[in-house]
């Protein structure tokens, strides 16, 4: 693995030092010629790539082939500003396909799946990255792409699926909707759930399993690398297996940039060391994680990475205090009364930070007795100080008052932006 990634990146600084003045200027600056790369071990010598710098170069500025070599370009929209563009040669798309293929058979999905791909199809990857993955394991495809969830219900049931592949936040909507439509449980067919696209908890991943009895799996991908298939879930559920050999893994101080030891939680950065049309040096990833190298029990030998705690984008600082979303997911979802949906709201009120949570109780827990609620109100209000180190508003709502989402959910509201 040492040998082929060295290899390969020496390849690929030379292929981004002749095509892409952003890197010809990155590696000049720091006195590098791409024939002094003999190593990957020199990789934590290398300049970073950020999402910044895609926007800067937008549309095909990091390219290192003409357009005519191109055959897809995906973008995920930013929520402001100019989108990031990814492009990918037939070469790049073959290894997106098997990627994920690896991925799918890696939670025991095989040719004789019916795979429903509940992810949207077009500029975002989820979609067709799962697709053709599937199509290259030999599974039968239901390319239904995102929303109308009684559609999706009737396809799962008329056409025996047996995989869902879509964000966690769906999947659990998707669950729901099987009970309140009153559709038997031995009409669904479905074994795994593939999902992603948005951090989520173990906690979460539980009540999922428990509404649709699957098991679910986590798959993480991110559009500027290659799209979903970075890493997947093994049977053991204990990280992401890295497709190394395509995608290499470092973990960075994001405040001083140094590499971080293994074990130790920083920010994660991908080197794709085999892509083509748009390869990244040192891309960081905003995603707080970490590494392990120690053989898995499945047998693999692929680093792992640790579920995400979340971005580092999406971490609050409340009255000085770091909180991610994932902390408030993982109390509410161990509590037997909550539903898997929640939101998050942020305000300012005479300059002092407010946290106040919404909290979906379920139909059972439900009650016209304030007493009742009161006391569920008040478990959730000590657990959530007790995981935060911060009190917050705690707010309960009826069932299903909670906006579902399609995709990937809005949680939190920051109102002081
Ligand atoms: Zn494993």
């Amino acid at each position: 693995m040492h040998k082929m990634q060295s290899k390969e990146l020496a390849v690929m600084a030379k292929r981004m030092y002749d095509n892409v003045p952003f890197y010809r200027e990155k590696f000049k600056e720091i006195g590098f010629e791409p024939g002094d790369i003999k190593s990957i071990d020199q990789l934590k010598d290398l300049p970073f790539t950020t999402k910044n710098d895609l926007r800067d170069n937008y549309p095909f500025g990091l390219f290192t082939t003409p357009q005519s070599n191109i055959a897809r370009i995906h973008a995920s929209s930013g929520t402001t500003g100019k989108p990031t563009v990814v492009g990918y040669t037939h070469a790049d798309l073959e290894i997106w396909a098997e990627v994920v293929a690896r991925s799918l058979s890696m939670a025991g999905i095989h040719s004789g799946d019916t795979i429903q791909i509940a992810y949207g199809y077009g500029p975002f990857t989820g979609g067709l990255g799962l697709h053709y993955g599937a199509e290259k394991i030999g599974a039968t495809v239901i390319p239904i792409s995102v929303g109308n969830t009684k559609k999706q219900l009737q396809f799962m049931t008329d056409f025996n699926a047996t995989v869902l592949a879509c964000t966690p936040s769906y999947a659990a909507h998707l669950g729901e909707s099987i009970r309140s439509n009153g559709i038997s449980e031995k009409d669904i067919k479905l074994r795994i759930g593939v999902f992603g696209a948005e951090p989520w908890t173990n906690e979460l991943r539980c009540q999922i399993e428990q509404l649709i009895k699957i098991k679910a799996y986590d798959i993480y991908g991110l559009s500027e690398v290659i799209g979903p298939g970075v890493s997947m879930e093994c049977p053991c559920h204990c990280g992401n297996h890295i497709f190394e050999d395509h995608f290499i893994p470092e973990i960075i101080n994001p405040e001083t940039l140094e590499l971080l030891p293994d074990g130790e939680i920083g920010e994660l950065v991908f080197t794709t060391v085999s892509k083509v049309a748009m390869p990244l040096l040192r891309y960081r990833t905003r995603d707080l994680t970490r590494l392990c190298r120690e053989k898995c029990d499945c047998g693999r030998t692929l680093v792992r990475m640790e579920k995400c705690l979340g971005r580092s984008d999406d971490m609050l600082i409340i009255r000085g205090v770091n909180i991610f979303p994932s902390q408030v997911e993982s109390v509410l979802m161990e509590m037997s009364e909550t539903t898997p949906h929640y939101q998050i709201i942020v305000r300012r009120e005479n300059n002092l930070d407010t946290l106040e949570i919404l909290v979906e109780i379920d139909e059972k827990s439900w009650s016209d007795s304030i007493r009742e609620l009161e006391g569920i109100r008040r478990r959730i209000d000590q657990n959530i100080k007790s995981m935060l180190g911060i009190s917050a508003k705690i707010r309960l709502v009826e069932p299903n008052s909670i906006e579902r989402w399609e995709g990937k959910a809005k949680r939190v509201i920051d109102q002081r932006k």
